[in-house]
């Protein structure tokens, strides 16, 4: 028997959004969705651990896999080279299974191209005051790396209109919830409820 192909979910955010901390809400209650761990050429920060929050590389073995053909997806974002591995993302799909990037907008555009189905999500903060607080209570940057992301989420947030769906991080809580209902609207699509539920629709109109 063939399996229906998971579905793609690509979620962008300014840096301090809080994109990290409601993936993770979301996976904690939706575990059956692959989430892909990028690779980057940025430093680990204290609290990041090797392929848990990312495969840290040199800047040199990222371009060799660029050079492999390696990447579904990669930019520069922040000066920094972030991609997303082929090898997390096909292979699931395939499998059946849902996958969840965490990308910015460049890879964004790239993944629209090469899937048109899949689901773009991106997440605001409720005020630039708050964007602000947020990346200072994080805690895990230097000052200089706070001002450069503050100075480049203007430019992340211009591109907010080209998501399929725009969530706002006001309360926690409720955006995760507002996560979850897009995943979920996702999966009742008639397309996927057919595949889920084989046989069904034939046996009622028996
Ligand atoms: P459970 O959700 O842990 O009880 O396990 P299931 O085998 O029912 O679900 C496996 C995966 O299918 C999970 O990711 C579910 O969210 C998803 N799923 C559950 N029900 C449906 C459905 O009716 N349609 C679709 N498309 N997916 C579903
Ligand atoms: P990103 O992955 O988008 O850079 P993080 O998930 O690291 O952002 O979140 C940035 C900071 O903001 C973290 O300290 C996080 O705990 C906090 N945060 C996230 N969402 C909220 C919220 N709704 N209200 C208050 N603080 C939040
Ligand atoms: P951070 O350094 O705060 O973890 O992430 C900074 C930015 O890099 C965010 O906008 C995030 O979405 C983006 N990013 C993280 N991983 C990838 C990736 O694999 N590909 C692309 N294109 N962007 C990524």
């Amino acid at each position: 028997m063939s399996v229906r192909r998971g579905s793609l979910f690509v979620i962008a955010a300014p840096s301090g959004a809080g994109k990290s901390s409601l993936v993770n809400a979301v996976l904690a209650r939706e575990p059956e969705i692959s989430l892909s761990i990028s690779f980057t050429s940025r430093g680990p920060r204290p609290s990041e651990r090797h392929a848990q929050h990312y495969n840290f590389v040199s800047a040199d073995e990222f371009r060799r896999m660029i050079e492999a053909g390696d990447f579904f997806e990669y930019a520069i974002v922040h000066g920094d080279y972030k991609g997303t591995a082929r090898q997390s993302v096909e292979p699931h799909l395939t499998a059946g299974r849902d996958v969840l990037l965490e990308i910015d907008w460049q890879g964004a555009r790239q993944v629209r191209q090469k899937v048109p189905d899949c689901v773009t999500i991106f997440i605001l903060p409720p005020s630039r005051e708050e964007l602000e607080r947020r990346l200072r209570t994080r805690g895990q940057d230097s000052e200089e790396t706070i001002l450069r992301r503050l100075a480049g989420s203007r430019g992340e947030m211009e591109h907010a209109p080209e998501f399929d769906y725009l969530v706002v991080n006001r309360d926690f809580g409720q955006a995760t919830e507002d996560l979850l209902s897009i995943i979920r609207a996702q999966r009742l699509r008639t397309a996927a409820q057919l595949a889920h539920h084989p046989g069904l629709l034939e046996a009622l109109l028996a």
